[in-house]
């Protein structure tokens, strides 16, 4: 049952981003206006993630990292009305049982913070009274050494999984308004490098500055497209000659209504409409599709980063006409 729980785990934490993406979704499910994440060794040998949230309640520390355990679905029919990241309570057991995990917490509720160590079942084996502010810092040590072919691919693969882990930090950082995001590596004794950091502003404009930087914001220009009665489009897309050289991927952002995905369709629309008028670069894009909840679901993937889109054919046709306007030789 064990070796079952830790494979099943291995489904839903892929790898660092994936880990690190859980716990700051939490994080900002949790409210929090400051999120600080730490990696050591490039996360290989931990990553910790601390924010300024609601806290958990003591009530919920025995079932924290049980399977399923959540605190943010009452029932299924909540499904559709979703507004949290997580609801299906995989995330804490997950790393437990591919880790060595820690939490310290501390609600508003709470005079002292505590500090709770779990085993690779997700039972608490430790627990202690530990003063800190309201908020939660979860430490993963170790990921994956409960999976010995997994860790080898894991340190084999690091310095590219720093690298997924980096962009994924920085399509939080662009929606999230209000929110701190401070993101440092350790490496050797203590050299420290800071791999994010933003002023949590109020809008996604100001994101694109910090995050991308003032160059590449003057290469973009403000995207706000209806593309039916039930879908928009809002974000940044590069102007018609200014692209990146580099390869799609780390340069382009989607979500849907807030939610970083991934939306391969839209990337190849995009650059190649784009390539169109010129062959060597990428479009930079940074697209969020508001839509009802009840026309797209994110369940498809235990990751929540593939999504199924009704009637996502006509939306390509009818983005494609709108980028293709874009992109148009000016004049025509
Ligand atoms: P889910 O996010 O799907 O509910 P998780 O396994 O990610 O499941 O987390 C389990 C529960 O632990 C959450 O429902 C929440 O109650 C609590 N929790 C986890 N991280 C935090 C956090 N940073 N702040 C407050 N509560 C948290
Ligand atoms: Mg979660």
């Amino acid at each position: 049952k064990a070796v079952a729980h830790r494979i099943c785990s291995g489904q839903v934490i892929l790898d660092l981003s994936s880990a690190v993406k859980e716990l700051v979704e939490n994080s900002l499910d949790a409210g929090a206006s400051n999120i600080e994440i730490i990696l050591k060794e490039y996360g290989e040998e931990f990553f910790k993630v601390i924010d300024n949230g609601s806290g958990i309640s003591p009530d919920n520390f025995q079932a924290l990292a049980r399977k399923h355990h959540t605190s943010k679905i009452m029932e299924f029919s909540d499904l559709h009305s979703l507004t949290t990241f997580g609801f299906r309570g995989e995330a804490l057991s997950s790393l437990c049982a591919l880790g060595n995990v820690t939490v310290e917490t501390r609600s508003k509720n709470e005079a002292l913070g505590t500090h709770l160590t779990f085993d690779h079942s997700g039972s608490v084996i430790e627990e202690k009274k530990t003063a800190r502010q309201v908020g939660t810092s979860v430490i993963v040590e170790k990921l994956f050494c409960s999976l010995p072919v997994r860790n080898k691919e894991f340190s084999r693969n690091i310095r590219r999984e720093y690298g997924k882990l980096t962009s994924l930090l920085n399509a939080y950082a662009l929606m999230a308004r209000g929110v701190r995001f401070l993101c440092t590596n350790i490496t050797g004794k203590n050299s420290r490098s800071v791999v994010l950091k933003t002023q949590g502003n109020s809008s996604i404009k100001e994101n694109v500055i910090t995050v991308l930087g003032f160059n590449t914001f003057q290469c973009l220009e403000p995207l706000s497209l209806h593309l039916c009665e039930s879908c928009t489009v809002e974000g940044f897309l590069s102007k018609p000659g200014y692209g990146s050289g580099r390869n799609m991927g780390d340069r382009q952002f989607f979500y849907i209504n807030g939610r970083p995905v991934d939306m391969p369709k839209v990337s190849k629309l995009l650059n190649e409409v784009y390539r169109g008028s010129n062959s060597k670069q990428y479009p930079i894009a940074i697209m969020n599709f508001i839509m009802p909840t009840m026309s797209c679901d994110v369940n498809v993937s235990p990751d929540k980063r593939k999504v199924f889109i009704s009637d996502e054919g006509s939306l390509l046709l009818l983005l494609r006409t709108e980028i293709e306007k874009m992109y148009a030789p000016h004049g025509c």
